[in-house]
């Protein structure tokens, strides 16, 4: 018996991975560039450490640190510097510290009394059980402020998304849940806490989890996970139905497989189904990307501000001009520039600004926006810029249709299976939990 798994990013690798330590099948990666990993890509240049992509994952889900250990790379794992757990939101101007508990940010000068007034008022707001905008979920009970100043950056840095658009269930459902469970959030934290008692105290914040990466990179564990895997390189254009299987056609062969797991990206997937199910390859085509620029800049340490020792900040969505989130990526790991200097990665567009992803002088941009929020006047020393037109999928109030019509054409089509960052979530821990569960769905 034969799988082909089509796509090569993480959710690909490790979907490969899984299925040739937990089946006989013989399985074979199909991925259309030389190199596997996708989004997760490191390289080295100049004694930096560059992620054109994601530089690491939170330590709160099980799932990625298994894979770690089931693939013996657990001696690569390092985990980000306690000293640089402080994270800023720039806003009106100047950067504001993210307090450890948030409860401690309602008794500092970042929200305005009005502000404060419409978030002591969530308890009174009446509940609203279907899914709606992120945008129109904290609006209505929390304020324009808390969307404006908190909740919107965090959407930019977690999804480079729109909170106009993105769906509450498909992206934070856990709380969306919260208000339809207890009736408001406020009330609900209480009771949750109370129910957990000690356990729930100020540490287990949103940024309790620990990050976490690898000594070489996130490159590094999906090249080494892709090592132990038969590749192929290719871009598959089409899928045909067999008496028994599927064909696959890439741009220059064709192969036959038993079951085929698709961990391409949608609109690639759209293209793919075109011929097999028409109606299906128009809903994935639905769903849209954000674009992103990611500008890596290397200095000199010598008189770089303070701000340059912490995480790095995100922007107040009334502060945005080009940027949606800055990352001072040498102080958040070892191993990621020389000792003397500071890489810097300044994250452009989103879908908040998606023209400014492709702006031409985006050096130029990238240095005016280091000025204009943290006062790094300094030349940079070393640069890098990886364009990605389609970074993150942007989880719409069309989400569910689409998973909705994913199940379906499974269960018209059996053997295909799909999975990706697509459809059940973005963050590497997602798409590692996905191919778990696909594995499950296959056994
Ligand atoms: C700038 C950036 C920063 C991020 N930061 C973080 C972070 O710090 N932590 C975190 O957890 N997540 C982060 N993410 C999200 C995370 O990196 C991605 O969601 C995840 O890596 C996606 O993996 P994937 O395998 O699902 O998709 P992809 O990585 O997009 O892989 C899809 C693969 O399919 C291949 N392919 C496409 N079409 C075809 C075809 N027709 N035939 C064959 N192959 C095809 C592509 O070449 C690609 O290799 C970040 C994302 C970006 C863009």
């Amino acid at each position: 018996m034969k799988i082909v798994v089509v796509g090569g990013g993480i959710s690909g690798v490790s979907a490969a991975y899984l299925l040739r330590k937990h089946t006989k099948y013989d399985v074979v990666l199909v991925e259309k560039e030389k190199q596997t990993g996708g989004k997760a890509a490191t390289f080295k240049e100049e004694g930096y450490t560059i992620e054109t992509g994601p530089n690491g994952f939170l330590d709160n889900k099980e799932e990625i640190k298994r894979l770690i250990n089931d693939s013996g790379f657990d001696d690569n794992v390092i985990e980000s510097k306690d000293e640089s757990r402080s994270r800023y939101i720039f806003s009106n101007g100047r950067l504001y510290q993210l307090p450890e508990n948030p409860i401690k940010l309602f008794f500092s000068d970042f929200f305005s009394l009005k502000g404060l007034l419409e978030i002591f008022k969530e308890p009174f707001i009446e509940q609203y059980m279907q899914d709606e905008t992120l945008e129109q979920f904290v609006k209505r009970r929390l304020g324009k402020e808390m969307l404006d100043k908190l909740i919107g950056p965090m959407a930019c840095g977690v999804y480079a998304g729109n909170p106009k658009y993105m769906s509450m269930d498909a992206t934070f459902k856990k709380i969306k849940d919260i208000e339809r469970q207890y009736g408001s959030l406020i009330k609900g934290l209480i009771s949750m806490m109370k129910q957990k008692k000690a356990k729930a105290s100020s540490a287990s914040g949103p940024f309790s989890a620990k990050l976490m990466s690898f000594k070489n990179g996130v490159g590094s564990f999906v090249n080494h996970l892709a090592g132990n895997i038969n590749r192929m390189e290719g871009e598959v254009v089409n899928i045909a139905k067999q008496e028994k299987g599927y064909r696959i056609d890439t741009k220059r062969d064709s192969i036959y497989a038993d079951y085929v797991v698709f961990a391409a990206p949608a609109y690639a997937l759209s293209k793919i189904t075109e011929k097999l199910d028409n109606e299906f390859s128009r809903i994935l085509n639905m769903l849209e990307y954000a674009p992103l620029s990611v500008v890596s800049l290397g200095f000199d340490k010598k008189n770089m501000p303070e701000i340059v020792n912490s995480f790095g900040y995100l922007f107040n969505l009334n502060d945005i001009k080009d940027t949606i989130g800055v990352l001072f990526d040498s102080s958040i790991f070892d191993f990621r520039a020389p000792e003397d200097k500071v890489l810097v990665r300044v994250m452009i567009g989103g879908a908040i600004k998606k023209q400014s992803a492709f702006k031409n002088k985006i050096y130029g941009t990238a240095v005016q926006e280091l000025q204009r929020s943290a006062s790094i006047f300094n030349a940079f020393e070393y640069s890098h810029l990886k364009r990605h037109t389609f970074a993150i999928p942007q989880y719409g109030l069309n989400h569910k249709e689409i998973i909705d019509s994913i199940k379906e054409f499974e269960r018209r089509n059996r053997g295909i299976f799909i999975t990706g960052n697509a459809f059940y979530g973005v963050s590497l821990n997602d798409c590692v939990a996905a191919s778990y569960e696909l594995i499950s769905k296959v056994l």
